[in-house]
């Protein structure tokens, strides 16, 4: 993959300058859009600019305070450092799940990205996907300088959406899962807000395997409720660098993480008084829900519902 005559970066050269023309951003959900827009693609820039600074050093600071002390540029290089501190490493994948609202993906390993058989089909959702793959891997780009700063963020955003579609592979293996429990087991993902709940942590899960659909949400296993994380950078993030089946393949295979279900249920009262069943406060949500559970079985109840509206 290193080498330079199948590096995909010096094959696609031609390419490159079309790449501004082209932009990731109308395609982005209103969530990712709206607010989160001009905030975080200066949190992004400041945050790339940290990684390349690291990148650039490339050694531990510990190990450069004993050998070239005197020779380190100024002292801030170790606050630097600890906004990414996650990065020991001085990788990619390091510093991006170490970014402020990345906090939900694992560290995939870099074994399973290098096997072209889990990325099958990905380069058919990821623009500039040699790029973006390189970019994951930390391959060294020899034509990185000519890349303008336009490009540069073009093939961040590809890298990001790469990572996040592997992602939602490997959670789906052995280590994966193992890497993910690890964060569920301190409530990395939140708790669930449902109070008969307390506090149960819940697991990331998309509402499509398709990027760009839908942003990420928390799934409790205790009340089957699906919520939006607690953290708007979190709910920002893309729903399928999570996927579907994470949460749910999970406790299948994990049978003794299923928690039992909440015994308390709650009933709304007025002065102490249930509220009676045939109420108009029940008839939007429960009366409808109830219904549709009969019309399964009996297919004249959808005309009796009708009448019973009116
Ligand atoms: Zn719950």
């Amino acid at each position: 993959m290193a080498e330079t005559e199948n590096n995909p970066a010096t094959n696609n050269k031609e390419e490159l300058p079309e790449l501004s023309k082209l932009s990731l951003e109308p395609n982005l959900p209103a969530a990712k859009t709206g607010a989160k827009g001009n905030a975080d693609a200066n949190s992004a820039s400041v945050a790339l600019q940290s990684y390349q600074n690291a990148a650039a050093t490339n050694a531990p600071t510990n190990n450069q305070s004993l050998t070239s002390g005197s020779q380190r540029p100024k002292d801030n290089v170790e606050e630097d450092s600890s906004e990414i501190s996650a990065s020991d490493d001085g990788s990619w994948i390091a510093w991006f799940c170490s970014l402020r609202g990345n906090e939900f993906f694992c560290e995939v390993d870099e074994d399973y990205i290098q096997d072209d058989f889990n990325l099958t089909g990905l380069h058919l959702l990821v623009p500039y996907y040699d790029y973006a793959l390189d970019m994951v891997l930390d391959v060294e780009m020899p034509m990185e300088e000519k890349l303008t700063e336009a490009q540069q963020e073009i093939v961040e955003s590809a890298a990001e959406m790469l990572y996040g579609l592997i992602h939602a592979r490997y959670i789906l293996t052995n280590r994966g899962m193992h890497a993910m429990y690890e964060k569920y087991r301190s409530a990395a993902f939140g708790r669930c807000p449902h109070v008969f709940c307390q506090g149960q942590p819940v697991l990331p899960v998309g509402l499509s395997d398709l990027p760009r659909n839908f942003t990420v949400n928390v799934f409790c296993p205790r009340c089957h409720g699906l919520f939006f994380p607690k953290s708007t950078r979190q709910a920002n993030i893309d729903g399928a660098y999570f996927g579907t089946t994470f949460p749910h393949l999970y406790l299948m295979t994990h049978p003794d993480m299923v928690p039992v279900r909440p015994t308390q249920e709650y009933t709304p009262r007025v002065y102490g008084f249930k509220i009676n069943e045939q109420s108009l406060y029940y008839r939007n949500n429960q009366d409808v829900t109830r219904r549709v559970e009969n019309s399964s079985t009996r297919p004249g109840s959808a005309r009796r519902r009708n009448r019973g509206g009116r």
